[in-house]
């Protein structure tokens, strides 16, 4: 773990784990001179090493945790195993989950959302769970997933994901503890959602600000730092829509470079918390410290 204040909020970033990646699966569209100097000018070599992170906010007042890790489930596919430690470092920085009083989800991919759940009962069990109305509502009204079941029926693979979420929501839901959220509404105070829409359909951000000071939690804006801060232009094989998503990413980067906004990930380096600077026509990671 590792953490930095901001303002008078104390914001820890938590890793999940760390899953190896070829580049070319993960930005299909860069070409191999990118790839090259990307991965040279990071010190990486291919696969690269993706950290999945999640992030905890202390305001003083309440425990915010944006995110869950993956929980260790899908640990037979290769793009979740390994992860699932987001629980032993919560700890680790001295939390129970019992503490944490609300959870923030960015969006619907496994490595965010896994954690919510320990078999079929809730991982935190005192915290309400705030997720976004346009990622989650279709899966989760009880009507409109039995439809969307039905529709498809023939896709095993596609139905057991939808029953993947369900069963993370439910017991949430059941408890009075979920709460479907609208694009950039206040959630608490000093923390509110910004709408990056385009990785997800609902992707979401969360913008914490204490004191003057601004952090933008960026969800899966960035997958591979070593090549979209240079080119955010490049699309990620894991975008639903790649243009849409880049266009956030332009927006949120020039943003923070024009702010000195702090910024998070949960794909960058751990512990993914730094700043974006814009030089002649790109961007720069810069990691805290
Ligand atoms: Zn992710």
């Amino acid at each position: 773990m590792r953490d930095v204040m901001i303002g008078a909020f104390e914001v820890t970033a938590l890793n999940d784990g760390v899953v190896f990646y070829e580049t070319s699966r993960v930005l299909p569209t860069a070409t191999s001179d990118q790839i090259r100097h990307g991965l040279h000018e990071s010190g990486l070599s291919d696969p690269f090493p993706m950290c999945y992170n999640a992030f905890l906010i202390d305001t003083g007042e309440m425990l915010v945790l944006i995110d869950t890790g993956s929980g260790g489930k899908l640990d037979d596919q290769p793009e979740y195993h390994g992860a699932g430690h987001l629980m032993a470092n919560l700890r680790a920085a001295g939390y129970e989950p019992e503490q944490v009083d609300e959870v923030y989800i960015t969006h619907r991919g496994p490595d965010h959302i896994g954690g919510l759940t320990i078999g079929h009962e809730r991982a935190f069990p005192n915290a309400i769970v705030c997720a976004p109305k346009s990622e989650f509502d279709p899966f989760l009204d009880p009507g409109k997933a039995a439809e969307l079941l039905a529709e498809v029926h023939h896709d095993e693979e596609y139905r057991a994901w939808i029953q993947f979420i369900v069963d993370l929501f439910e017991p949430y839901i059941r408890a009075g503890n979920f709460r479907s959220i609208d694009s950039d509404v206040r959630l608490a105070p000093g923390i509110r959602a910004l709408a990056t829409h385009g990785h997800t359909p609902g992707h979401t951000s969360y913008v914490v600000q204490s004191q003057g000071q601004t952090l933008i939690i960026m969800g899966d804006l960035v997958l591979m730092s070593a090549l979209q801060f240079a080119n955010p232009s490049l699309g990620s094989s894991f975008d639903v829509d790649a243009e849409a998503a880049a266009e956030q990413r332009l927006r949120v980067f020039r943003m923070a470079a024009e702010n000195d906004y702090w910024v998070a990930g949960s794909h960058l380096p751990f512990p993914a918390i730094g700043h974006i600077r814009a030089e002649r026509d790109r961007f720069f990671w810069v990691p805290a410290d």
